[in-house]
């Protein structure tokens, strides 16, 4: 078993009062499953996500994840855990905005300590399988959210973890372009990741082989075996707008890992900083004839 949840609680200090948001969660998932996480706003899915994303720790239960105990380790073992065997991709991309799509890519490579050299193949490899071969030197506000997308999707993949977790990754993109990201999923689907991805939209969770739902904390499902489409009380229009105000707030997750990583690659910018500039103009050259459309 990749990934087992025993008796996951949740609380949250609401003032004096703690107020449970995860209750008695229980949840196996084995290596190369394709799970979607369904629920209404607010029912805890961004926590359960960021618990299994080992960004936050249960109050009570046991987290197995790959053969560690989670609850057992300290932040640096943990941070070591997660970068090896975990991919994040969010709503909102979490691109760092001033650094080119090859730098945010090779992100989680410079975390690891891998060369430079080898690290700039892989992001290239990993740009080209994203279909952004032409687009290695483009900053984010230079690119459409589709694009930014699937340069998260190539920096989550580059250091190869077993876990691709993705919390509405669909949420801001037009049905094209979500279209085009669903079929990387499948794509890294097929190539043996674990993909756990949060939706609101029940065509996405179709392509999932199992859906699991949660309700006011609590995890429903048909153990194991693909659920029967479901009837919702919530209107199609309700619940999109509830995914238009997720893609409006920025967990506090989210800015906690953005925030890692900022302080981690500042460094390394700094000390990298002018030869990575000549890399990335070289590629600019090389590319420049491509750069218009
Ligand atoms: P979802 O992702 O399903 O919309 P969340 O997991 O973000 O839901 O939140 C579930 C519940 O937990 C909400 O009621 C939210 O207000 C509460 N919550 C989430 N994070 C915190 C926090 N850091 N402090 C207090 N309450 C929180
Ligand atoms: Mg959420």
């Amino acid at each position: 078993m990749l990934l087992e949840l025993s008796g996951i609680y949740k609380n949250y200090l609401q003032g004096s009062m703690e107020v449970p948001v995860l209750k008695d969660i229980n949840l196996q998932i084995e290596e190369g499953e394709y799970v979607a996480i369904m629920g209404p706003s607010g029912s805890g899915k961004s926590t359960l996500m960021n618990i299994i994303g080992c960004i936050d720790k249960p109050s009570e239960g046991v987290y197995m994840l790959d053969g560690h105990d989670i609850g057992s380790l300290r932040d640096r073992a943990l941070s070591k855990i997660r970068n090896k065997e975990i991919g994040f991709v969010f709503q909102n991309f979490n691109l760092l905005p001033r650094q080119s799509a090859l730098d945010n890519v090779g992100l989680p490579l410079q975390y690891a300590g891998v060369p430079k050299r080898k690290r700039k193949e892989r992001c290239l490899k990993m740009l080209d399988m994203v279909g952004l071969s032409d687009r290695v030197s483009f900053k984010p506000t230079q690119l459409s959210g589709g694009q930014k997308q699937r340069v998260a999707i190539a920096r989550a993949m580059v250091g190869e973890p077993k876990i691709l977790l993705a919390d509405e990754p669909t949420g801001a993109l037009d049905s094209k372009s979500g279209e085009q990201v669903m079929e990387l999923f499948d794509v890294l689907h097929e190539q043996g990741t674990t993909i756990i991805m949060i939706t609101h939209s029940y065509e996405v969770a179709q392509r999932a082989r199992r859906i699991i739902r949660i309700i006011d904390g609590e995890l429903l499902e048909g153990d194991g075996v693909k659920s029967q489409p479901i009837v919702t009380s919530v209107p199609v229009q309700a619940a999109e707008s509830a995914a238009a105000e997720e893609a409006e707030e920025q967990t506090e997750a989210q800015e906690q890992i953005k925030a890692e990583v900022q302080s981690e690659t500042e460094v390394h910018f700094e000390e990298e900083n002018i030869e990575d500039n000549t890399e990335t103009d070289g590629i600019k050259e090389a590319d420049g004839n491509e750069e218009t459309d």
